[in-house]
């Protein structure tokens, strides 16, 4: 089996610190938190971006800053910006983290409820947000929260819009969306080309079960506050401690975590562009 991949999703656009105190807002804790959770055998970051209040946000000053603090702290890792739409509508602010060039960005191929909104990518946006990864050469990571997205992705690569092999992430458990089922898990896994590669991001009580699942199926893991706020005994966890808990799961049943290096390689990054942001954030 291949080596493991933890993807860290810090922050999301949702946790508060009223929901829990653990959740990293500003460029500077985000950094801090990225270094403790690549010690801890994470190698990819999944990163949003927050304003002075703490509110979800697409100001790329706020994405520059960041970038830069993780790239002082923690140079090797990935980083894979966020183009999620709770932090803003306007289709060239979610186009934008794109454009900072990191190695790697999401990409949602569909619309569905969740919490308290649509989270609404219509057809048209899918294609605009496609041409961006086309013609930046960003690695998307494809984040399906139901079957149908699969398909609209691969769609884009019969349209020459998206370059295979594509990198999966199964955002499964939440609630308005498909739910967080190892059947389900193994369903998305099986519907997908042999090339490909995925993670799952269970949410909520899901997070931890579904990476032990991952983990035996050969596939990756993401883990982190943006996801699920506990550890399995219902305490408050912080992102290290669930990077601790997949990494120790991958270790009893003698999966070995995958170095950044490593992960570019299984990942098909191209490890020339690993410092592209660098000229954007400067
Ligand atoms: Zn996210």
């Amino acid at each position: 089996m291949e080596k493991l991949i933890i993807t860290t999703a810090l922050t999301g656009n949702v946790p508060t610190r009223e929901h829990t105190p653990h959740v990293p807002l500003t460029p500077k804790e985000i950094a801090e938190d990225v270094k403790r959770c690549a010690a801890a055998g994470a190698s990819v970051f999944h990163v949003h971006a927050r304003d002075a209040k703490g509110k979800p946000t697409l100001d790329l000053a706020i994405f520059k800053e960041t970038a830069r603090r993780i790239k002082d702290l923690a140079p090797e890792v990935i980083i894979q910006l966020s183009t999620g739409a709770r932090a803003g509508k306007d289709w060239d602010a979610r186009a934008n983290p794109v454009r900072l060039l990191p190695e790697m960005a999401s990409f949602t191929t569909g619309s569905n409820n969740l919490p308290g909104i649509i989270y609404e990518n219509s057809p048209d946006f899918i294609r605009f947000l496609a041409e961006v990864f086309r013609d930046t050469g960003v690695k998307p990571e494809i984040e399906v929260f139901e079957t149908g997205m699969i398909n609209n992705a691969l769609h884009l690569v019969k349209k020459g819009l998206l370059t295979p092999p594509l990198h999966f992430d199964f955002v499964i458990g939440a609630p308005g969306a498909m739910p967080g089922t190892v059947r389900n898990l193994v369903f998305l896994a099986d519907s997908l080309p042999p090339e490909a590669t995925w993670t799952v991001a269970g949410i909520g009580k899901a997070e931890i079960p579904l990476a032990a699942a991952a983990i035996a199926m050969g596939g990756h893991v993401r883990a982190g506050i943006e996801d699920n706020l506990n550890l399995p005994d219902g305490t408050r966890a912080t992102n290290v401690q669930l990077v601790e808990r997949v990494a120790a799961i991958a270790g009893m049943i003698g999966r070995d975590l995958a170095s950044p290096e490593e992960a570019r390689r299984i990942l098909s990054l191209d490890p020339d562009r690993k410092d592209r942001i660098l000229a954007q954030i400067d």
